[in-house]
């Protein structure tokens, strides 16, 4: 067997393995038996991030955490990520950002307006495909209600060849979010209080457009909904 058919049969049994489970037991079987070491979680310290984080803090705190520091983030974000890290003890939290020599065509720092998916690709996409590079395993946010290419998400999916992603509230609600961060007492990110559903980075993030849309104030009015980090899909099973 080659080496690439070796890779694919272990991503194979690991996908059949974590089928039919979500939120915590998915994290827990993941985090403890399949990938011990090799997982990691890409949070934005967004409006929704703390159930995440929390999560799987309640599992193992030392489990790297991945925040993608593009140069754009709002100041409450960076706030609301240390203080995050302190309330849930957090020990392991990396943030990667953009090289210098990749950012060199964006000197003006400006390019967000002109072109938001090389600005994507420069400041988020190549940073955090470096990053998840020594990880066979990684844990997302993301929620079937966002809707768009997110309504239709598995709770564990390929990412591309040599990795899996997970989703352990795809299958969640609004109001499970809700209830989860008042069982638990966790903080809110200070712009949830102003309105944002939605929170990445500060050019590109304003209120909600549309009623129910939770992501539709993220690059409103340019037809663009996601900044490129999940170019791997699945369909929910
Ligand atoms: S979200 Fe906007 S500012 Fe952030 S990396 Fe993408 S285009 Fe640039």
């Amino acid at each position: 067997m080659t080496e690439a058919a070796i890779t694919e049969h272990r991503f194979d049994a690991a996908l059949q393995a974590l089928s039919g489970y979500d939120d915590v037991e998915l994290l827990s079987k993941a985090m403890g038996e399949i990938f011990p070491d090799r997982i990691s979680v890409v949070s934005a310290f967004g409006a929704e991030s703390a159930v995440v984080l929390d999560m799987v803090a309640r599992i193992d705190r030392k489990i790297p955490i991945l925040f993608v520091d593009t140069g754009k983030h709002f100041k409450e974000t960076l706030e609301y990520r240390d203080m995050l890290i302190d309330r849930l003890r957090l020990e392991d939290v990396r943030s990667i950002g953009p090289a210098q020599d990749k950012i060199a065509g964006d000197q003006t720092g400006l390019l967000h307006q002109t072109n938001t998916d090389a600005c994507c690709e420069i400041r988020k996409v190549i940073p955090l495909e470096e990053a998840l590079s020594e990880f066979d395993c990684w844990i997302t946010g993301r929620k079937r209600f966002q809707g768009g290419s997110r309504s239709t998400l598995a709770t564990a999916e390929a990412d591309g060849p040599t990795r899996l992603k997970l989703n352990p509230l795809a299958n969640w609600s609004p109001a499970r979010i809700d209830a989860y961060f008042d069982n638990y007492g966790l903080p809110r990110h200070p712009l949830w209080f102003k309105g944002y559903a939605s929170i990445g980075c500060g050019p590109c993030t304003g209120l909600p457009t549309e009623a129910g849309d939770s992501r539709s104030g993220r690059w409103s009015g340019l037809g663009k909904t996601e900044c490129g980090i999940h170019r791997y899909g699945s369909q929910a099973a």
